[in-house]
C-alpha cells in the first residue's frame, strides 16, 4: 500500500472512531496558510503542525432554544450544563484520537475544547475556529463563531493537532450575506458587524472584554456561562426549526 492511501486509510478510521465517541463534524485542515496567526497566538511548538483533525459537538436544539430568554435562571444553568457537557465529550474524543494518531507513528498534540490562556487576551492557545473553517466544516460568521451549514453556531469544538499529511478539507463560502441577527441582539454590542477577515485581527469585529464583562457581572446570578443569544438566534442553527 502506497503512503497516500494508508493516510486516507487512517483518516477515514479516525473519522469513525472519532463519531464512534460522540462527535458530529469532522475534517482535516491544511495549517500552513496560517502557520504565522497560530505561532503568534501558541507559540513555536504549536506552530510548527501542519494539519488539524478538526472535531465538532452539537448542541441540543431544545436547551439552545431556551436562550430567547436569558434572564431565566433555568435556561442559562442548563445551557450551562450543556456547554460543560459537550466540552468533555469533546475533550475525551481529541485525547483517544490523538492516542490513535500518535500509535499510528505520527506527532499529537490533543487541544481542549474550552482552555483560556491566563494573559489578559480572552483567548485560547489555539482556535479551534480557525481549523474548523480551513477544514470545510463552516465559516467564521458575524459572531465571530463558526457557522456550520447544518447546526449554524450550535456546536462547541476542540481539535487535535499532527504532522499527519492527511488529505485536507476546502473552505466554504462566507454564508451571512446581509443577516446582522447576532450583531443586533448582542446585549453589549460586542459586534462591529464587520464580515470575517483573516488578515485583520479579531478586534476590528468583536470586543471580547464587552461580552467577558456582561458575563462576570452575571455571574453571581447565573454562574460562568456567557448569555448565549449570538448562538440562539443565528437562522443557520434555527432554520429547521422554523425561526
Ligand atoms: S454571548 Fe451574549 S454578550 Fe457575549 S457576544 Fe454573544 S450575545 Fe454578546
Ligand atoms: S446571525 Fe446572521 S450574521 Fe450572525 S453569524 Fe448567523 S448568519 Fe451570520
Amino acid at each position: 500500500m502506497g503512503l497516500c492511501e494508508e493516510l486516507d486509510m487512517l483518516k477515514g478510521e479516525l473519522e469513525v472512531y472519532a463519531r464512534s465517541l460522540g462527535v458530529d463534524l469532522f475534517g482535516v485542515a491544511d495549517l500552513t496558510p496560517a502557520r504565522d496567526f497560530v505561532a503568534a497566538q501558541g507559540g513555536q511548538h504549536i506552530g510548527g503542525f501542519t494539519r488539524a483533525i478538526s472535531m465538532g459537538v452539537r448542541l441540543v436544539d431544545d436547551v439552545v432554544d431556551q436562550l430567547r430568554d436569558h434572564q431565566d435562571l433555568v435556561a442559562i444553568s442548563t445551557y450551562r450544563g450543556l456547554y460543560s457537557a459537550a466540552n468533555s465529550a469533546l475533550d475525551r474524543a481529541a485525547l483517544m484520537v490523538a492516542k490513535r494518531v500518535q500509535e499510528a507513528g505520527h506527532r499529537a498534540y490533543s487541544v481542549p475544547a474550552s482552555s483560556m490562556l491566563n494573559n489578559g487576551r480572552l483567548e485560547g492557545a489555539f482556535s479551534h475556529k480557525v481549523a474548523a473553517n480551513l477544514a470545510g466544516l463552516g465559516w467564521i460568521g458575524k459572531n465571530c463563531l463558526l457557522v456550520t451549514p447544518g447546526y449554524g453556531p450550535r456546536v462547541r469544538l476542540a481539535t487535535v493537532l499532527t504532522d499527519a499529511p492527511l488529505e485536507p478539507g476546502s473552505q466554504l463560502p462566507n454564508r451571512c450575506g446581509d443577516c446582522t441577527r447576532c450583531v443586533d441582539i448582542c446585549p453589549v454590542k460586542a459586534f462591529t458587524g464587520a464580515p470575517f477577515d483573516a488578515s485583520e485581527p479579531r478586534d476590528a469585529r468583536f470586543t471580547a472584554s464587552l461580552c467577558d464583562g456582561y458575563t462576570e457581572g452575571r455571574m453571581k446570578a447565573f454562574g460562568d456561562v456567557n448569555c448565549g443569544l449570538c448562538v440562539y438566534v443565528c437562522p443557520h442553527g434555527a432554520k429547521k426549526r422554523g425561526k
